[in-house]
Formats: structure tokens, C-alpha cells, sequence
């Protein structure tokens, strides 16, 4: 009968645990689906840039006031999680706060005062986030593609949070037996007052409940994750070191489209000739792409990672004069596209089933591609390194290369390079006239 609560906690954490690495693993398994990508080089730099953007959080800081409460929030709840390792041992071996018995008190002390100070930060700041987010309405939280869903992920985060510091609090504030150790209740002693009155036995239960409830709270919080644009806390880091390492106006070229170019341009080049060695004679079975397995798997992992947080179309040019484009819905809708993909995938064991939809039209428009202005604006201010605009030039690249599906002026100048070696549409001869006018 003494164990019931230890046998209870072991199924509590095994159920937990193992329905995370399940959504794991189907997480992996779409990522996969899209194309390979070399990311083997410059190892060094990735670790740097990983160290850098997803650890320091330097990209965060650049707007000071939402990075710095991000900061708090990061820091405060990764650090306040040490905490989970005292209640899974405790919660395995029946043991109470056994920390108190492998450390000096007074570590032990400063420990669980440095977590109750950063909870209560954590707590401050993600108010200061919720006030933001929902009475001041900071634009970026308030474009078309943040109705609903996202919308609501977004504050069910911040009160989860919330709930969980509460707790984490409260427990501690109704525990007699840490409480008279007097050594880092730093904040839990102020909370002590409010249930003066009560018996020991009804402060044992809240104690308890208030324990329970952490930690079913945080198995909770870790399996929303896969459902949640939470998931940036897990993927910005290998986000950040597989990211872009060319400069950032440097576009990838097709190679087998390079060599008909150069073939096309040299006078001598014998088109039935075999291709050079270590040349690319590859030509893709599709050029650019019109669904999510047709883009690689960086650009994947990109979609999963993305924090909803709009800093890119807070400063997507074509968005701010109010064009249909915002990259973050690009990312979105790359995400959700994929996780359709996905699920199609499991209901037909293992095997994708055609289901007449497209990430191009049936998520993204040829509207909004076209309405890019490929500044980068939206890679440069992206906390995490992700790259919308990878994905629609893949896009343009299919509906130029496979659908001529290009507006009328783009058709025209390339028609006019065609024909004339410019975009302009002269003759070749008339070239100069310019200087005679
Ligand atoms: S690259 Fe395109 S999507 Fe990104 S900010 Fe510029 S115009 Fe917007
Ligand atoms: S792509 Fe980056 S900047 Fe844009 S919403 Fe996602 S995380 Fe934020």
C-alpha cells in the first residue's frame, strides 16, 4: 500500500515520457520526407552560430524590450526545471525533498531561493507578455494569419506558465518542513501567511496537490509541445546550427540547369558528349517545389521550428505596404501542410495516399510568392534563423520552371533575354543608340 504513490508516479512519468518521444519519433519521420541537404561543413561556425543565436539568445535581443523578457523567461524556466530532477527522485523513491539530504543546507537553500526568485521573474514577465499580447496588441499578433488556433496557443503558453509557477511556489509555501528550515523560502514565506489557519493535515494536502499537479503539469506542457509553436524550445538549436551559412543574397543554383546554360553558350559544345567528370548530370525530376516533399529537410525542420513570433513580417516590405505576403504564414502553412502529410501517412500505414492537395495553391498562392521582393529582411530578423525565403523562391522556381506560370512582366523580360541578351525589348544592334540621343 506505501508504494502506491511511487507506482503511480512511475506510470504518471512513463506515459508521460514515452507519448513525447512518440511525437518525437513522428517528428523525425516528417522532417525526413523532405530532400536531402549537405550541412556537413564548416562544423566550427555551426556550434558558434548555435552557441550565439539559440543559447545566447543574441538575435532576441535586438528588440530589447520583448528580448530581454524572453531572456528572463528562457533562463528562469530551464534553470527552475533542475527542480523536476528533486521530484522525479523523490517521486520514484518515496523520498521528500531529497536534496536536503545529498547537499549542505545551505547550497540546498540558495538553490531552491534562486528558483523562487526566477519563478517569480517568470511569472512577472509572461504577464508583461499576456498584457501585450492581449490589451495593448502589439500589430504582429494581430495579422490575419494569427486568428484561432495560434492565437490561442499563444496565451494557453503564457497561462501555462503561469499555473506551473504558481505551483511550483505554493508548494513550497506549504511545505511546514522546508518552511521551518527558514534557508530559501526567499519568496514562499510571503505566500505562507495566506493559509495561516490551517490545520497541518489540510496543509499537507495542498502541499502534495500542489506537487502532483507541478509535475502532471510539466509532463503536460512537455507533450503540448508537438501541437504548439512551443516547439521552438527544443528545435531552435539544431535550427540554428543547420541554418544558412552563404551570405545571405547568395541563391542556390540549379546545376543541371547550369550546364545546359553553358553548353547553350559554347558554339564547340557537342550536346551527345558525356558529361565531365564529378560534373552534375542529374537533371531533377522536378524543378523548385510544389509541396513539402519537394523542399529539403532544413527547410522542414524550419517549419516546425518557427515561433509564430512575426518579427520577419514585422519587417517584410511587400507585408507593410499591404500585400498578401507575411513569411511567417509562409512557415505556417509550410508546418501545417506537413503535418497533414504526415497524418495522411500514418491513417495509410506508412504509405502517402494522394489526397489532391498542394502546398502551392492549397496553402500558399501564387499572389503572395509573387509579392516577395527577395530583400531578406525576413532572415535577417529572424530570432531563430529560419528562411521563408528559401521556400518561395522553391516555389517560383516551380511555377517559372514546370507551369510557365510566370506573371505577364517577368515573361516578357525573360522572352526579351531570350531573344535580344537583355531584358529590355531592342534589338541587339540598337544597343548603343542610348549615346546618340
Ligand atoms: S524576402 Fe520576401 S518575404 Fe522576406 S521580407 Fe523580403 S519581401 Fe518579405
Ligand atoms: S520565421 Fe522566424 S521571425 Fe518569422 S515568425 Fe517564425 S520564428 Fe518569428
Amino acid at each position: 500500500m506505501e508504494y502506491i504513490p511511487n507506482i503511480l508516479f512511475a506510470i504518471v512519468l512513463f506515459l508521460g515520457v514515452g507519448f513525447f518521444a512518440k511525437n518525437v519519433q513522428k517528428l523525425i519521420r516528417n522532417i525526413k520526407l523532405g530532400q536531402d541537404k549537405d550541412v556537413s561543413d564548416n562544423k566550427s561556425q555551426r556550434w558558434k552560430n548555435m552557441a550565439m543565436i539559440a543559447l545566447g539568445q543574441s538575435k532576441m535581443v535586438r528588440r530589447p524590450i520583448s528580448g530581454f523578457l524572453h531572456v528572463v523567461v528562457y533562463v528562469g524556466f530551464i534553470i527552475i526545471n533542475i527542480e523536476v530532477l528533486e521530484i522525479i527522485i523523490d517521486g520514484l523513491l518515496g523520498t521528500h525533498r531529497i536534496g536536503l539530504s545529498v547537499l549542505p543546507q545551505s547550497v540546498y537553500g540558495f538553490l531552491i531561493g534562486t528558483f523562487e526568485v526566477l519563478a517569480c521573474l517568470v511569472f512577472i514577465s509572461v504577464i508583461i507578455f499576456w498584457i501585450r499580447r492581449n490589451v495593448i496588441k502589439i500589430a504582429r499578433f494581430w495579422k490575419s494569419e494569427m486568428t484561432s488556433w495560434p492565437k490561442n496557443d499563444g496565451n494557453y503558453i503564457l497561462y501555462f506558465e503561469m499555473v506551473l509557477m504558481t505551483l511550483f511556489l505554493v508548494m513550497n509555501a506549504t511545505d511546514l518542513q522546508f518552511q521551518a528550515l527558514n534557508s530559501g523560502n526567499v519568496i514562499s514565506q510571503f505566500i505562507t501567511p495566506w493559509f495561516s489557519g490551517m490545520s497541518e493535515g489540510t496543509l499537507h494536502v495542498i502541499e502534495r496537490g500542489a506537487w502532483w499537479l507541478h509535475i502532471v503539469g510539466i509532463l503536460v506542457f512537455l507533450n503540448y509541445l508537438y501541437y504548439s509553436k512551443h516547439l521552438h524550445i527544443l528545435l531552435a538549436f539544431p535550427n540554428t546550427y543547420y541554418g544558412k551559412l552563404q551570405p545571405k543574397g547568395q541563391f542556390n543554383n540549379l546545376e543541371a540547369v547550369t550546364n545546359e546554360v553553358k553548353m547553350m553558350m559554347d558554339p564547340n559544345a557537342d550536346p551527345f558528349a558525356a558529361p565531365a567528370e564529378g560534373a552534375e548530370d542529374d537533371v531533377p525530376a522536378k524543378f523548385g517545389a510544389s509541396d513539402v516533399q519537394d523542399l529539403n529537410w532544413v527547410q522542414l525542420l524550419n517549419a516546425y521550428t518557427c515561433t509564430e513570433c512575426g518579427r520577419c513580417t514585422s519587417e517584410c516590405p511587400a507585408n507593410l505596404t499591404g500585400k498578401k505576403l507575411s513569411p511567417r504564414k509562409i512557415m505556417m502553412d509550410t508546418r501545417d501542410r506537413l503535418e497533414e502529410v504526415g497524418k495522411n501517412i500514418d491513417a495509410n500505414n506508412g504509405e502517402f495516399k494522394d489526397d489532391g492537395k498542394q502546398l502551392l495553391g492549397d496553402y500558399i498562392t501564387n499572389e503572395e510568392l509573387w509579392a516577395c521582393t527577395t530583400c531578406n529582411a525576413c532572415v535577417e530578423a529572424c530570432p531563430v534563423s529560419i528562411d521563408p525565403l528559401s521556400i518561395i523562391l522553391e516555389m517560383r522556381r516551380y511555377l517559372v520552371m514546370e507551369q510557365s506560370a510566370a506573371p505577364v512582366e517577368l515573361n516578357n523580360m525573360m522572352t526579351n533575354i531570350e531573344n535580344n541578351g537583355a531584358p529590355w525589348p531592342y534589338n541587339q544592334m540598337d544597343r548603343l543608340n542610348w549615346k546618340d540621343e
